[in-house]
């Protein structure tokens, strides 16, 4: 059976728009054995896709080159003999673990001037803020060619009574509906939607009898707690108290899901989960949530899309004038709301 590595991004929701492409390396004949080089933190998320045989955890850490370390592990997995390795992030030192593994075929975007580090190189096409899954599944084909569409949706495993277990664990009430949100975006700033805005809307789902829960990693903590603090009680804030597996399981247990184009964004989306998704300085055409179940939403204002992580103009008009009253009107046209409030 050939053998492909696949070095994964940095980013969860990177990782899971890498998935299309994971899926398209499935379907070669024969099949081959697909073992993806991950950081510790994105790991889990890879660990769930059906078509992944293998993670194996990077022990780089993020930003640093650690050239020798990265020379010791790409000669530690020479012996396994991939026939192809795809590199999906733009870095030099990325593309360094296949190269020291003496992998024949070595796939990738020029990204950083990797000519010399990669022998299959592929030129970023003029719609560079085009869909990201496209952008990667590209990778699985010759250079210039394009996927074939419709690309396959992510989809992660989930156990359902791991789940449900986990969900009982923090709290979820089995008679209530639990809705999920996600007020967190590493990125920055500008793809964070106001605290207030994320607790009146806690409160009008609270006014329906709906459980309101916040989650993200502890770098989440503090937009979570000004969430929960303005919500009064609407909202309860699990930021920083799970494991990202635990929080992939309330995710998945979760009625519906409001979130910042984040990662638990694309985790919602390919656990087919209903959820309204925000947008201030990034764009759905570029980053979309991958379900048909998603209602992304978007002012589409004139500064927009700027891709900054603080607004430059201090006014983050993208994301202030987008009105909770919004998102509650796209929840209910996703069919997850009780028809009225509880009086
Ligand atoms: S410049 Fe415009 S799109 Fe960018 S963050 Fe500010 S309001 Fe949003």
């Amino acid at each position: 059976m050939p053998r492909i590595l696949v070095v994964a991004p940095n980013w969860i929701g990177d990782a899971l728009m890498a998935q299309p492409l994971l899926a398209r390396l499935r379907e070669r004949v024969p099949r081959p054995r697909t073992e993806v080089l991950a950081p510790a933190w994105v790991a889990p998320v890879l660990a769930r896709m059906p078509e992944v045989d293998e993670v194996i955890a990077s022990p780089f850490d993020h930003g640093w080159l650690e050239l020798g370390a990265r020379r010791r592990l790409g000669r530690e997995l020479r012996a396994r003999g991939y026939e192809e390795a795809i590199v999906l992030p733009n870095s030099w030192k990325s593309a360094l673990v296949p190269f020291f593994a003496r992998v024949p075929r070595r796939t990738g975007y020029l990204g950083e001037a990797r000519y010399a580090l990669l022998n299959a190189v592929h030129r970023a096409p003029n719609d560079a803020r085009g869909p990201m899954a496209r952008h990667y599944a590209r990778l699985a084909g010759a250079p210039g060619s394009e996927p074939p569409e419709p690309l396959a949706r992510p989809r992660l495993r989930l156990d359902p009574q791991a789940a449900a277990r986990t969900a009982r664990r923090f709290g979820f009430a089995a008679a209530r509906p639990n809705a999920v949100f996600c007020p967190g975006a590493e990125y920055g700033p500008a793809k964070r939607w106001p605290a207030e805005h994320f607790a009146a809307l806690a409160k009008l789902l609270a006014a329906r009898a709906i459980d309101v829960w916040l989650l993200g990693s502890a770098n989440d903590a503090a937009a979570c707690d000004a969430v929960a603090q303005a919500a009064g009680g609407a909202a309860r804030s699990l930021a920083g108290r799970t494991s990202l597996d635990e929080a992939i399981e309330l995710v998945g247990r979760a009625d519906f899901v409001v979130t910042n184009d984040s990662g638990l964004m694309h985790v919602a989306a390919a656990l087919d989960r209903p959820q309204a998704a925000l947008f201030g300085s990034s764009s759905p055409k570029h980053t979309p949530p991958l379900s048909e179940r998603a209602r992304a939403l978007w002012l589409g204002i004139e500064c927009s899309p700027c891709y900054a992580r603080e607004c430059p103009l201090g006014h983050l008009r993208c994301l202030r004038e987008l009105a909770p009253e919004r998102v509650l009107a796209a929840l209910g046209e996703l069919g997850v709301l009780p028809s009225a409030p509880v009086t």
